[in-house]
């Protein structure tokens, strides 16, 4: 088939240590599961075409197209604190870029597509579950308004991948503004090879961050802008409950997107310790920790910098120190806007996150739910006659009483009329959320009973987190006792 794909793959073009090709693997029986119309378009892919045989067949990781040359990208990392000089994609490969309608270049990525250089001891596949997972969490933190790598396909591949049990095996079609990581940094500084650095920042410069190119110090305010977007996306995270699971550097974006979601999920009842990964057994990559976690990751990454910041060891660390210095209050900054914004308050007072953060603590000792709370107190902005449904997710609703009060008193203080505040707080606080006993009953259907509906119906509410949608406020609601899932899972 002779149908030219747009694609233009920079990054095949940097120097060969960078990347490494790879080839079309058989399999069996591939079938389209779910392809993500309205990202293709945005694209510039025909949808139709990508549905077709051929097309599945791409996506599949089957058979390639005419002119397409995938690659899988070298990379190192820290896993859990413990450094891995090569990792690289061991069961992805990019197909290709595109420059899409916006005149932004994306990485058009398969995962799970076969075995490649850098599989180590893996089979290079993925299990269906984590793709469909992969597939609703990524597109629900797109709906959700956070920076994210987007889901335009899954298909099942009609071979079976062997995990703790047998599972059905799938590919997952990634979308990345790039996929280069903290970890592509380090596996060059590894080497010692300051030239592929330099190489690869001036690539990622001028693919992410033009403004910079020009400044007095490009590879400084390359580190800053890398580092307030991190301190941004973590702020954000949080903000909506949100819980990596597997922050490694590898795992880490220098674009600033969320990326390679594993075993992440979204917190119920709020609590800064809760940790949902199985691998996590010390809880390094637990919801409080993210923002001190993603600044060692911006660490090790200004470590990879510093020949490019200064010959003058002492003075190229000053550099790192200073820039290093930023995250926190960048962090602290777009944090506390949006804990002012769920609260409702449009103005700043001493005090306000005082009060917030009093709120997170009620809620920590009363088992709150954490999205619950804040959608029902949009409409507790109307008045105290509007309480009951906030109140009572606290196991004692006069805690929340007592905190309404001064809440309020505050609010007196705050010019926003009642009705424009519930509207503000109801934009920033969504009602549906990739709740993870959903996520989980949607896989199990998938897997077990090969019926995707409930996918399609989850994937569907989730494109909608801020609307109420009366029909489906089932999906509103956190997991009764028996519906908790406590542990997630990689299925690597
Ligand atoms: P992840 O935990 O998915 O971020 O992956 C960490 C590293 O392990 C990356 O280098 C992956 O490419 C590699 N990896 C994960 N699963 C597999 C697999 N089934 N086969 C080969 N490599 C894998
Ligand atoms: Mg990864």
């Amino acid at each position: 088939m002779s149908l030219s794909l747009p694609f233009d793959t920079t990054y095949a073009r940097l120097p060969d240590r960078f990347f490494a090709r790879v080839s079309a693997n058989p399999v069996s029986a591939p079938r389209l599961i779910k392809l993500n119309a309205g990202l293709a378009a945005e694209l510039g892919l025909d949808p139709e075409w990508l549905a077709s045989p051929d097309g599945v067949d791409m996506l599949a990781g089957r058979r390639m197209p005419e002119g397409v040359e995938p690659i899988a990208q070298a990379y190192a990392g820290h896993q859990f604190g413990q450094f891995v000089p090569q990792l690289g994609d061991g069961r992805a490969m990019l197909i290709g870029e595109v420059v899409d309608r916006d005149g932004v270049r994306r990485d058009i990525q398969l995962k799970g597509s076969g075995p490649t250089p850098f599989s180590r001891r893996g089979d290079g596949r993925a299990a269906l579950g984590p793709v469909l997972r992969e597939y609703i969490l990524s597109e629900s933190m797109h709906a959700l308004g956070i920076p994210t790598t987007r889901a335009l396909a899954a298909v099942t591949t009609g071979e079976t991948v062997v995990r703790e049990t047998f599972l059905p095996g799938a590919v997952f079609t990634r979308v990345a503004s790039s996929h280069v990581r903290v970890g592509t940094f380090q596996y060059f500084a590894a080497r010692k090879d300051a030239e592929a650095i330099r190489v690869l920042a001036d690539y990622m410069i001028e693919r992410h961050y033009p403004e910079v190119a020009g400044a007095a110090e490009p590879y400084r305010s390359f580190l800053t802008q890398v580092v307030d977007r991190q301190a941004d996306l973590i702020a954000r995270w949080l903000l909506i409950g949100f819980i990596h699971g597997v922050m490694n550097t590898d795992n880490m974006s220098i674009a600033g997107e969320t990326i390679d979601y594993g075993p992440c999920a979204f917190m119920d009842a709020f609590d800064p310790a809760t940790v949902f990964s199985s691998i996590d057994q010390f809880g390094r990559y637990a919801y409080g920790r993210q923002p001190s976690i993603g600044l060692w990751n911006l660490t090790r990454l200004a470590e990879t910098l510093l020949p490019l910041f200064s010959d003058d060891e002492p003075a190229a660390i000053a550099t790192a120190q200073e820039v290093l210095g930023a995250f926190g209050p960048r962090f602290e900054a777009t944090f506390h806007r949006g804990l002012r914004r769920k609260a409702g308050l449009s103005t700043e007072e001493e005090g306000d996150i005082e009060l917030v953060r009093g709120l997170l603590d009620l809620m920590t000792a009363n088992q709150a739910d954490f999205t619950l709370v804040f959608r029902h107190l949009a409409d507790a902005a109307l008045g105290p006659d509007h309480d009951e449904a906030v109140r009572s997710r606290f196991i004692d609703p006069t805690a929340y009483d007592k905190w309404a009060v001064e809440w309020r008193q505050r609010l007196a203080r705050d010019p926003q009329d009642p009705e424009a505040r519930r509207d503000a707080m109801r934009a920033a606080n969504p009602a549906f959320i990739p709740r993870n006993h959903r996520v989980e009953a949607v896989i199990r259907a998938a897997v077990d009973r090969d019926d995707f509906q409930p996918f399609e119906e989850l994937v569907q509410v989730l494109s909608k987190p801020y609307q109420d949608q009366p029909d489906h406020a089932a999906y509103m609601d956190p997991p009764a006792l028996e519906e908790r899932v406590l542990r997630t899972f990689c299925g690597t």
